[in-house]
């Protein structure tokens, strides 16, 4: 037996074959001679590419949502990249091959994205890498096909986003990879597919297909030929997480009331309109976090007004009557985008991030003010800002809605009401959450961020590991402070922070009486279980 780890992105036990994603690759053809021809031919696997990606797009936006799909839009952007045309034209003239060309610019970019810091442009690389492949295949008349004889787990250097496009996804019990990340795309399609998975499994070996498996996505293990010993406690363990579901399935539908008869509302969290239909399935109230800066990740350029208007109007569909709350957008830190053009910052945890940005941009607050206010004008809808640290910043943010209701009224564009709150994730706004309450009408408190701001401890570093204390006296005080002065100021206080979502605060949180909790979907039946058994 062979035993190794990796990093979990989904939980769950798969127990199947093992096999390994191989591309089937004819030899690269030597080069003709003729850069004219050459150039020809280069042109033509563009336009070929250009068609394939189209179609795959179309496919992924039935199958996988919009979210997802928009990665492929990406690699057709690609084929238009100047940097990326100039490149393999330079190589032309010099004599390679189109399909030599294409390789070798596809590899020497992808190194250059993965050389970067930014995770987010990191993952880049890989679809450099696939839109580059799919030029060679097309060049060397090869075809980018996989097929699964039967259910197992598959194994992998990385995936590319077109690749897992491809998968045929009743016949994956889990995936393994080498490479990738939290953000990477083989970890959003087994979030999105609930299959447990490992990226970073750094020590796994060449495996023969068909090599019995067992993948443990609680515990970030995996084995190779399992003993029998081994074999049996993780199918004890499968048994056990299955028996969980169906014990949960209980509360589907039961109201999220305690024992002792105390009501909280259990939203989801969401990064995008599609994952309204995740937040459903698990029976979630609603969504009490929107973080809009996804809908702005993964593009070459702002989102425009209209697009922010249908993406919000599109949850608000979905979700009927149910709470719905859009966070603005919360771009800096570990969250960017090249086409903002922020100058780099020393200490962008502490920089222009959150409400910061948006007050100092009113070109990128104005769309999504708009489109949060037209949006309204189907159902009420709830807007928070995000790390505010004082009443100023509030009364800004504040003068600033009301600025874009008068744009709305003068221009006869219909819009409705919004509830405004904010986040209370800064030890400043915790401190002074009693003035705070004066001037919106909820608070939600990111306890992610509250915890990383309170402790001095960056949330990234995962080398801090062994200082973090999730349960930090000193952010549980702030936590319950915040709760209290939204009392006393008669608005509602919930926490959408990942402590939330914490089974063994449940109590204290109820205690503390939060309001409302908004959870990862997958979160929402468990903790619906905790409250409705526990006697507070
Ligand atoms: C938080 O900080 O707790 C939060 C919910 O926001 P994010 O994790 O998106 O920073
Ligand atoms: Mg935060």
């Amino acid at each position: 037996m062979f035993e190794g780890v990796g990093k979990p992105v989904f939980s769950g036990i798969a127990i199947g074959p093992a096999r390994t994603w191989r591309q089937e690759q004819a030899p690269l053809p030597e080069p003709s001679g003729d850069a004219a021809a050459e150039r020809q031919a280069f042109e033509a696997a563009c336009e070929t590419a250009r068609a394939q990606l189209t179609g795959l797009y179309e496919t992924a936006c039935r199958e996988l949502g919009e979210e997802q799909a928009m990665i492929l839009e990406v690699q057709l952007l690609m084929l238009d990249d100047q940097d990326f045309l100039e490149s393999v034209q330079a190589r032309l003239e010099a004599g390679e091959g189109a399909a030599r060309a294409a390789k070798a610019t596809g590899e020497e970019f992808s190194e250059a994205f993965a050389a970067l810091d930014d995770p987010y442009m990191k993952a880049r690389a890989a679809d450099v890498r696939d839109v580059s492949q799919r030029l060679v295949n097309i060049l060397c008349g090869g075809r980018q096909e996989f097929s699964l004889p039967e259910p197992c787990i598959l194994l992998a250097e990385d995936l590319t986003p077109s690749e897992t496009v491809q998968l045929p996804r009743d016949k994956i019990l889990a995936f393994v990879t080498r490479q990738g990340s939290a953000n990477s795309h083989i970890a959003i399609l087994a979030r999105t597919m609930n299959i447990p998975s490992l990226v970073q499994a750094r020590d796994l070996p060449d495996v023969e297909d068909g090599c019995p498996m067992i993948v443990d996505g609680f515990a970030g293990r995996y084995y190779l030929e399992p003993d029998g010993q081994t074999l049996s406690a993780m199918i004890r363990k499968a048994e056990e997480a299955a028996e969980r579901r169906r014990r949960l399935e209980a509360y589907r539908g039961v109201p999220t009331v305690s024992r002792s008869g105390r009501r909280i509302k259990l939203l989801a969290n969401i990064g995008s309109p599609d994952d309204v239909d995740a937040a459903l399935a698990q029976d979630a109230e609603g969504v009490g976090l929107l973080r809009s800066e996804f809908l702005y990740l993964g593009r070459s350029d702002f989102p425009t007004e209209e697009e922010l208007y249908e993406a919000y109007c599109q949850a608000a569909r979905k979700l009927g009557d149910r709470p719905l709350v859009i966070r603005t957008l919360d771009i800096g830190a570990d969250k960017q985008a090249d086409y903002f053009h922020l100058p780099a910052e020393e200490n962008p945890a502490l920089g222009c991030r959150g409400i910061r940005l948006c007050l100092c941009r009113e070109d990128i607050f104005r769309p999504q003010m708009r489109a949060i206010y037209r949006a309204a004008a189907l159902r009420p809808l709830s807007a928070m800002f995000p790390m505010i640290a004082s009443v100023e910043e509030v009364r800004r943010a504040k003068a600033f809605c009301q600025k874009i209701r008068q744009e709305l009224a003068d221009e006869g564009v219909p819009f409705g009401e919004v509830e405004l709150g904010v986040m209370i994730e800064t030890p400043a706004a915790a401190l002074i959450s009693a003035e705070l309450a004066k001037e919106v009408q909820f608070f939600s408190v990111g306890t992610n961020d509250l915890t990383q701001y309170t402790l001095a401890l960056d949330r990234q570093n995962a080398a801090l590991e062994e200082f973090l204390d999730t349960h930090h006296p000193a952010v549980l005080a702030l936590v319950r402070m915040t709760v209290e002065n939204a009392h006393a100021q008669g608005i509602w206080a919930g926490i959408c922070g990942e402590l939330g979502a914490d089974p063994t605060l449940t109590e204290l949180f109820l205690e503390m009486g939060c309001d409302e909790l908004s959870v990862s979907p997958g979160r929402v039946l468990e903790l619906r279980a905790k409250i409705c058994e526990s006697e507070v």
